[in-house]
Order: structure tokens, then sequence, then C-alpha cells
């Protein structure tokens, strides 16, 4: 006879602009499946909550468990939750303001669900599974489509005095001439390091007439253009993409320094796509132009790290959060 389903799975995920990723982990946090599908946010949230339900079912579906098998959801969103885990107060790149997302989808799902910042939920999970276990200080930082910063004292996220600490892609690093930022401003931190910079300076240098393998890579296609394609034509020795990837190593080692300066953390703990595509060119680089602007540079004091755990942070802190509700 086959046992009973345990009922203390977690699903962990990550709600993002372009994308939603679920995962199902069991009792010891070891990953069962994993769906992921297109957010489409323009469609309104009633669609994209749809659209997450059906990732949940699919992940389920992948790790033969029923509903019922699951004691609790955890969802990382990019914006400002509610402390209580149950309302997205604002979510700039989905539109939303004032949803209560978690009894949406409870609703639907009959499962008690938690929510969490995608960034906080992704510095629990290097806490807790990457390279910052053992660590009592320090400070992640999420280098996407922005720049997202988690910063962890005595073994505990900060919050700060409104819950808003730690968003370090908003440090003015270019404030008068620098691109636009979405918060607003110009010449952000993430305007200048993240990879929707990269993907702008490059396609920009291509407009202009400069060669790049990148455009074979896409097809043409620049909204193809991910963190994968760039290490490929970095690895093929592109010489634009060397030049920009080099050029956003500089801006992260300062933004690493100034991180460094303020808290003098254990480590600094980089992740996000890009990282997990060319983190070993990249952080040798950044490490030796953070070393140029912290105050007494000594490795101690300037350890620069990869997170370890590439795209699934997300989905994993937001299983942790759930569990930990
Ligand atoms: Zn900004």
């Amino acid at each position: 006879m086959k046992p009973a389903p345990r009922h203390d799975h977690i699903v962990g995920v990550d709600l993002g602009g372009t994308k939603i990723l679920a995962a199902v982990y069991d009792a010891k946090h070891r990953l069962l499946a994993r769906e992921k599908k297109a957010t489409k946010p323009e469609l309104g949230p009633a669609e994209v909550i749809g659209r997450i339900v059906e990732t949940i079912n699919e992940v389920l579906a992948a790790a033969a468990l029923p509903h019922s098998a699951v004691a609790g959801l955890g969802v990382g969103v990019p914006g400002l939750i509610d402390p209580k885990g149950q309302i997205v107060r604002v979510a700039a790149n989905l539109h939303w303001h004032d949803l209560p997302l978690a009894k949406l989808l409870t609703k639907q799902l009959r499962i008690p669900v938690t929510l969490i910042n995608d960034v906080q939920a992704g510095t629990l999970a290097v806490r807790d599974f990457g390279t910052g276990r053992g660590l009592t200080d320090f400070v992640c930082m999420f280098i996407g489509t922005g720049i997202g910063g988690g910063v962890v004292t005595n073994g505990k996220i900060y919050r700060g005095a409104h819950g808003l600490a730690g968003e370090i892609g908003h440090m003015a690093i270019v404030p008068h001439d620098g691109p636009r930022c979405g918060c607003g401003n110009r010449g952000c931190f993430e305007t200048v390091a993240s990879r929707t910079a990269v993907v702008r300076r490059i396609v920009r240098e291509m407009d202009k007439g400069r060669k790049s393998v990148v455009r074979d890579l896409c097809d043409g296609d620049a909204s193809r253009i991910r963190s994968r394609i760039l290490a490929e034509a970095y690895r093929e020795g592109d010489e634009l993409v060397r030049e920009v990837i080099h050029d956003t190593c500089e801006y992260l080692g300062i933004g690493a320094a100034t991180v460094i300066n303020i808290l003098n953390p254990q480590a600094v703990i980089l992740g996000g796509g890009l990282i997990e595509a060319l983190g070993d060119r990249m952080l040798p680089r950044i490490t030796k132009a953070a070393k140029a602007h912290v105050i007494d540079p000594t490795p101690a004091r300037v350890n620069i790290r990869d997170s370890g755990l590439g795209d699934d942070a997300g989905i994993l802190g937001a299983a942790i959060a759930a569990r930990a509700a």
C-alpha cells in the first residue's frame, strides 16, 4: 500500500514583472519540482492571480502532490508588503496598489498564504541556504532588472524605521545627466549597474553601428537579450560586451564599497541572473573596484562573494517565509 502523502510541503513563488516562478519543497526544503510562466501584468491583477494559481497547480502536478499536502504558500512580490504579509501595498512594476493578494490566493487554492518582498525573500534564502550561512552581518545585492539590497544584522533582516531599508538601487551615482530611473530620479545606481542598464548600453552602441555578436545571438530582437546571451558573448571575447560589463563591474564595486564603508559587514553577497551567468569573471573586477573606495581595504573587509543560489533565491526565500509564518 502506498503511504499517505505528508502534509508539510511548502510552495514558494517568485512573482516578477516578466515571469512567475513556482517551486514545491518538502519538509527539509528539498526542491521537488519547479515551473514558470509569463506574468503578463498588462492583463490586470485578476489575470495575473489566475496565472499564479495555474503555475502552482502545474508544479504540484509535476511533483504528484495534492493541494492538501501543502502546509503553506509563500509569494515573493516586487513591492511593499503590509507587516502581516497579507496585502501588497504598492508594486510599481505590476501597477498594483492595496491588493489583498494573500486572501485572493487562499480563496482559490485553500492554502494559507504569506507575502514577502522579493528582495527580502532572496536575502532569507542566502542566509539559510546560500553563502550567507554561518554569517551574522552581511548585505545582499541582487542584480537584475533593477538592483535590490537586503541587509542582515545579528542574523535578522534589517527593515528600518518604515520597512524600506536596503533600497541600494536608488543611491544617486550620476544624478545630473544619468539615465532616468523607474523611481523618477536620474542616475540611480540601478540605472548604471543593473542587467537592464547593461542591455540598454549594448543596444545603443549597436544602433550606432558598433559590431557585436549579441545581434546574432538574439536574432536581431533586443528584447531577447538575457544574462545567458551576455555571458556567451563575453566568453567569445566580444569587445563591446566586455567593455560594458567591465564598466558595470566598476559601478558595482563602488556600490559594494559604499555598503562596506557604512555597515562594515562580514560579506557583500551578490545574486541575480547576471552574477549567476558571469560571476566568475565579474567578482574579481568588482572586488578590485571596491578596494579602491573602501577605507582600510583588507581582504576581511572587502569580502565580496556569489550567493551560490542563482535564480532559485526568490522561490526558496518565499518558501522559508511561509514555513516561518
Ligand atoms: Zn531610482
